[in-house]
């Protein structure tokens, strides 16, 4: 069962976050229900997360002052979940490192020369 919210089939994106009739409106609605109520109801005051301007968005939820902002903000979000996916630990010296590959697995040349001659080894020596 969902609960239907007033703004709830809003798109996350505001198309008419840039339109200035509609922000002035917006800020009316802010300031007015601000007195009334004591906190934002209907209408927030958001610091947009990427450029850092302060804009009226309809949901609190909102991040972005602009639909540019809000694409570099999905690109800084990849960005962070890419660089998080390739965060390895070295099996040799278990070193965190930034692997260049998914399937890396070792921090540096050295350490993978380290373990395959370790390895070589345990093959020759019969220990596996
Ligand atoms: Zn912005
Ligand atoms: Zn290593």
């Amino acid at each position: 069962m969902s609960v239907y919210l007033p703004c709830h089939h809003d798109e996350i994106l505001d198309p008419l976050l840039n339109d200035e009739r509609w922000q002035i409106e917006l800020k009316a609605k802010y300031e007015q229900n601000l007195k009334i109520y004591g906190h934002p109801y209907m209408a927030y005051k958001i610091q947009c997360r990427i450029c850092g301007k302060e804009f009226y968005a309809r949901r609190p939820e909102a991040k972005y002052c602009s639909g540019e902002c809000d694409e570099s903000g999905a690109i800084l979000r990849r960005r962070e979940r890419a660089r998080a996916l390739r965060q390895k630990t070295c099996r040799c010296c278990k070193k965190s490192f930034e692997g260049k590959r998914k399937d890396s697995e070792y921090c540096s040349h050295k350490c993978k020369q380290a373990a395959y001659r370790s390895r070589l080894l345990r093959i020759n020596t019969g220990v596996i």
